[in-house]
């Protein structure tokens, strides 16, 4: 029997539901449901992650981040409530939500820890998704149960000398009859600490450039992969970022993901996608930030007054909360168009870029707004504060956003 997690409707009652989802529509193309309709699975979904956040998360986020390390009992947690595998199949212990629910269950989590937000990110955007893509057969059949289960993935992309031109990258895969053996070092790989299964980026053949590049699946225990030392960083402490390297790792051909020099190709459809997962984390980070903030200034009094009543006050907030929604549409929208099937790179990157501004600003003015109480460790603004600032980096620099919003528009124009 298939057991489905608390938040996940069963099959019949999402069946009686489907006219729910757009129960705005009046009539077919007359009235359109605003954005921030969400179907009963996903009003489900997101109302359970709230509450594992609150209840499971929020306890121990102040440790994780003081130790740099996530506690095992949430990654189980993410792992129990169906988080990891939120679009995979039935058919291999996934949940079979919409790519929607996964952008959800981030911004919520986000709220709470966007180091645990970023574990399910990752997991759903890049792991499952190049499996399920890209993926065998019997690569789907070996691995998609696993990353349901217990198996996290690492994306290994990035080198030392190669990051916003990350196909220039130096890792070589030279083929020895039904084998690969691949060579090179990886750097700033997210949850290597953890990792069962990696994606290794590698060039089979130099002679053609990016066009060679080659995605391999290759599991932790594999001889001569090797996963170094953990950044110390400023935020999202509770991630692992390491470097990992590849001597001599043997390989059989079929750990090969995909077509041969593809590898390039599946890099970039997986990291658009995954970039709104990443506006999604800005957008829960900022708006948790700002829930905590609030509250404070209207308790807080000077000159006789709630902070909260100045309007030099009111006027920042209100600014704040504009670009907070103006966010959350720009992210949403770009994972409805996913959803839809159409052309959405632009709209991913605007929803990174300019979730990634909001989430900068938010937690600088709450923390002016909370005063110095906001600066100190007793509060949660000043890990907001250091979290939000690799938004701007990973999945793609702000410049490099902006360069692909700008190629688009030279496409449009
Ligand atoms: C915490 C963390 C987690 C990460 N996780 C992963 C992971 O799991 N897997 C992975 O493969 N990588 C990961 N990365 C790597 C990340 O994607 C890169 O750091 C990022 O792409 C930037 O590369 P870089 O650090 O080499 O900066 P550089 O590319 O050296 O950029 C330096 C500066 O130059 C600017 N710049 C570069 N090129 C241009 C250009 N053409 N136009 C304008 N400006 C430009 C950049 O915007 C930036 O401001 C992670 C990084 C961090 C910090």
């Amino acid at each position: 029997m298939l057991v489905y997690p608390s938040w996940k409707a069963s099959p019949c009652v999402f069946a009686s539901s489907k006219s729910g989802l757009r129960p705005n529509l009046a009539s077919e193309g007359v009235v359109r449901a605003p954005l921030q309709t969400f179907t009963e699975e996903e009003i489900m979904l997101k109302n359970m992650v709230k509450k594992f956040a609150q209840e499971r998360v929020a306890p121990l986020v102040q440790k994780m981040d003081e130790n740099s390390k996530l506690e095992e009992s949430v990654i189980k947690g993410l792992f129990e409530q169906g988080l990891m595998s939120i679009e995979l199949g039935e058919e291999y212990g996934g949940t079979g939500a919409s790519f929607f629910s996964t952008i959800l269950a981030v911004e919520e989590l986000s709220k709470v820890d966007p180091s645990v937000a970023l574990l399910c990110e990752l997991q759903n955007t890049l792991t499952n998704k190049l499996f399920t893509i890209h993926g065998s057969e019997e690569q789907k059949r070996t691995y998609l149960p696993r990353v349901a289960k217990d198996t996290i993935g690492s994306f290994c992309l990035s080198e030392a000398g190669s990051g916003s031109d990350a196909f220039s990258l130096k890792t070589r895969a030279e083929k020895k009859g039904d084998y690969y053996i691949i060579n090179g070092s990886k750097m700033w790989i997210s949850f290597a600490e953890h990792a069962g299964v990696f994606f290794v980026m590698a060039n089979t053949d130099p002679a053609l450039g990016y066009k060679g590049i080659t995605c391999f699946v290759v599991d932790r225990n594999t001889e001569g992969l090797q996963v170094g030392k953990k950044e110390n960083k400023l935020g999202i402490r509770a991630t692992s970022t390491c470097t990992v390297t590849f001597e001599n790792v043997k390989v059989p051909e079929t750990n090969v993901l995909g077509q041969i020099g593809q590898g390039y190709k599946y890099a970039i459809g997986t990291l658009n996608s995954g970039r709104i997962g990443i506006a999604a984390q800005m957008l829960g980070l900022a708006q948790g930030c700002f829930d905590h903030t609030i509250p404070y200034t209207k308790e807080r009094f000077q000159f006789g007054k709630r902070v909260f009543d100045f309007q030099g006050m009111q006027h920042q907030i209100a600014h704040v909360a504009t670009q907070l929604e103006a966010a959350r549409l720009l992210t949403y929208n770009a994972a409805r168009l996913l959803e839809a099937g159409r052309p959405f790179r632009k709209e991913a990157s605007m929803a990174k870029y300019y979730a990634a501004e909001v989430a900068t600003l938010t937690t600088s003015k709450c923390m002016e707004w909370m005063g110095g109480v906001g600066f100190t460790k007793d509060y949660p603004i000043e890990k907001y504060y250091r979290d939000c600032k690799i938004g701007t980096i990973y999945e793609g620099t702000s410049n490099i956003q902006l360069s692909t919003i700008a190629k688009s528009l030279a496409e449009e124009y």
